[in-house]
């Protein structure tokens, strides 16, 4: 399966794992800006990556 991970650089953790089954490139964009909008608010860079996991 094909995960979306969250990541900010700036507190060094991952936010969140989404699979992309169920969320698309545009649902992850959506998550970003309401679920953690403080870190965007506060100019955290935030990193979509990929990863795959079975
Ligand atoms: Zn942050």
């Amino acid at each position: 399966m094909e995960f979306r991970e969250i990541y900010c650089s700036n507190c060094k953790k991952v936010l969140g794992r989404y699979n992309t089954k169920f969320f698309d490139d545009d649902k992850i964009d959506e998550l970003v800006n309401t679920l953690y909008s403080t870190h965007v608010r506060s100019g955290h860079r935030i990193n979509i990556r990929k990863f795959e996991k079975n």
